[in-house]
């Protein structure tokens, strides 16, 4: 591992102005990515500025939503009364998501940001424009079993890989985020990460210094049924194959509202928003289902190894929609003591 300063922040302005005065400085969270990624030289930060102790963990209730802390734990997010109450969506991804012992240390602002999982971006013998631009793909012609179905380019086939953040996407939050001038600006959890395009060495809209403060999720009326599916290669701890957050609001039989968020097959969180808007009016029947699932998969791109997510992706929906309806596992986390 390279050598590196290890600076600890007291408050979030000086982590801020630390981090923004130097280019290779980066923030450290729980360490569960970047670590890794510095033991891997994939990442070489020149110095780390320890946020894991600023007073940014709370969550609390707010105008009938809530606000949860950048730096709260997965773990503590998860399993907190609110969430569980009214997001059991989020729960429910967090939950997908790693290990026990990886969530007690990873936070929600470092699982917005982590980083994609390609084999090729891990592996510095190889070429990656993500890791190095310029240098090529790594995956476009080799193994991409993993690998994007919507939205990649000719610079980058990757999938963002993580869990928690399809649910936000589904619940609409809201990031909170400190810039250098200590100004605080949101962004829509949908405009937080970014396809490839030409730039795939950047995963997000977040400028360097730009500190991840909160999360606010608004009050929703899908807590009653949604639902997370997570397909993976194995029930231990591994990442989407394909994911999807699903959330529904009916009046008697019809569909009011629905949300269809696809993990694992772009570079960010795929919102299947057409396939939504079909389900509007509706009623909730199997048949309503499958329509929305051939649409949520109409345009996808398969590369030459990951034809099998196009499939996957569509029984995924219409079995997330399913569980959705009848309450789920939401159900069981909403009535379980706390
Ligand atoms: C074996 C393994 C399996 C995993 N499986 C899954 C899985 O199935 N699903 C899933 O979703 N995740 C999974 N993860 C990823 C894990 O959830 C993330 O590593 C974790 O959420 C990152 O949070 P952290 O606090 O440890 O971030 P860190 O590692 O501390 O930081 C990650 C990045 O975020 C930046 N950062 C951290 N906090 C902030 C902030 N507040 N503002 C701005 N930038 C910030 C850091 O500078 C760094 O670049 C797995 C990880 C491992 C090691
Ligand atoms: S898919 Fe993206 S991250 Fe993977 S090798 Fe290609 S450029 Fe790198």
């Amino acid at each position: 591992m390279r050598p590196f300063n290890y600076l600890r922040a007291n408050d979030a302005a000086a982590a801020v102005s630390t981090v923004s005065a130097n280019p290779t400085a980066k923030f450290l969270a729980g360490g569960t990515n970047i670590i890794d990624l510095m033991k891997e030289d994939v990442e070489r930060p020149t110095e780390l500025v320890d946020i894991s102790r600023l007073n940014l963990a709370q969550i609390k209730a707010m105008n009938g939503g809530v606000s949860i802390g950048a730096l709260a734990k997965n773990t503590d997010t998860a399993n907190h009364q609110l969430i569980r109450q009214s997001f059991p969506l989020l729960s429910q991804a967090i939950l997908a998501g790693a290990s026990g012992q990886l969530r007690n240390m990873a936070t929600n602002g470092g699982n917005l940001m982590q980083r994609t999982r390609c084999q090729y971006f891990y592996d510095t013998a190889m070429p990656c424009n993500k890791r190095e631009l310029g240098t090529g793909c790594g995956a476009m012609e080799g193994l991409n079993r993993i690998h994007a179905i919507f939205g990649w380019s000719d610079k980058c086939v990757a999938t963002y890989p993580g869990d928690m953040a399809n649910a936000l996407y589904a619940l609409d939050a809201v990031v909170r985020i400190r810039g250098a001038n200590g100004v605080e600006r949101t962004i829509p959890v949908q405009e937080f990460h970014r396809l490839p395009g030409d730039t795939p060495e950047k995963d997000n809209n977040l400028a360097h210094g730009e500190l991840i403060v909160g999360i606010e999720l608004p009050k929703n009326n899908f807590a009653n049924k949604s639902y997370y599916l997570k397909v993976r290669d194995r029930a231990s701890y591994a990442f989407a194959l394909v994911a999807v957050a699903a959330a529904l609001e009916t009046t008697g039989d019809s569909i009011k509202h629905a949300r269809i968020v696809l993990g694992g097959v772009a570079h960010k969180p795929w919102r299947a928003t057409e396939a939504e808007t079909a389900l509007i009016g509706k009623a909730a029947t199997d048949d309503a289902f499958t329509h929305a699932a051939e649409i949520a998969l109409r345009g996808a791109r398969p590369l030459q190894h990951n034809a099998y997510k196009v499939d996957l992706g569509k029984r995924a929906i219409v079995l997330a929609l399913q569980r959705a309806l009848k309450g789920g596992v939401a159900a069981d986390l909403r009535s379980k003591e706390i």
